[in-house]
């Protein structure tokens, strides 16, 4: 059950609202770690509750009365961006003012800043589109609390890796870094040395 790690009233009874009877088993193992601040690398197959996960201990962690840039995601491509943004924006319900941004490629670059100019709570995004925002200061990830790296097997397919190295050089070095991925080849391996610090491995292999 949610209650068991969530204390929060309002954001038990919005999963109550969606449905969320019990956790997943990818929940059950995040969710307490992820709260605790730990640095995790999970692995689980699509399907699986992944973006709740890692979503509702991000939620948890706010600080909604600041409009800085806490937590981003980050995702391969458009599609699970939005659909990252989406579930985001549905366990936020809890609250009123919760700001999602989602920025990706292939949207139009000025609306996006015209989003943030006052701040948001939570980025998702894939990482050339962020990375051009940071570049050109429209957004600033020197309070970041928590990165997020989803589908990271398929990022680094996809060429990411340069991008996302940029990227998380402009965040504070005392971060908690969360790592999902299906796969892990020896370069995920690399990555999780590089940007994380002491995480803890969690496997949900099929059920039979
Ligand atoms: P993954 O990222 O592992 O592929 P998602 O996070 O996209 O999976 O979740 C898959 C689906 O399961 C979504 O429609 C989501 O709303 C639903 N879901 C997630 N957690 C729960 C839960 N605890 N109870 C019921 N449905 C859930
Ligand atoms: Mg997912």
């Amino acid at each position: 059950m949610f209650n068991a790690f969530i204390t929060e009233p309002k954001m038990l009874q919005n999963l109550n609202d969606l449905g969320y009877v019990s956790m997943t088993p990818i929940q059950k193992a995040c969710i307490p770690l992820a709260l605790a601040g730990r640095d995790l690398v999970a692995k689980a197959k699509t399907g699986s509750g992944k973006t709740a996960a890692f979503g509702i201990p991000l939620l948890m962690a706010l600080h909604v009365n600041s409009m800085r840039i806490q937590s981003v995601v980050l995702c391969p491509t458009r599609e699970l961006a939005e659909q990252v943004s989406a579930e985001l924006r549905r366990l936020a319900r809890f609250a009123h003012n919760i700001k999602i941004v989602t920025l990706c490629g292939g949207a139009r670059f000025v609306p996006q800043c015209i989003n943030l100019e006052h701040g948001a709570h939570i980025v998702v995004g894939t990482p050339g589109r962020i990375l051009q925002h940071l570049q050109e200061k429209t957004i600033n990830f020197e309070h970041i609390k928590t990165l997020v790296l989803d589908e990271a097997d398929r990022m680094l397919d996809m060429g990411f890796y340069e991008d996302i190295e940029k990227i998380i050089a402009k965040m504070p070095q005392k971060r908690q870094t969360l790592l999902f991925s299906a796969t892990f080849p020896k370069e995920i391996e690399r990555m999780c040395h590089e940007v994380q610090n002491d995480a803890l491995h969690v496997s949900i292999e099929e059920e039979a």
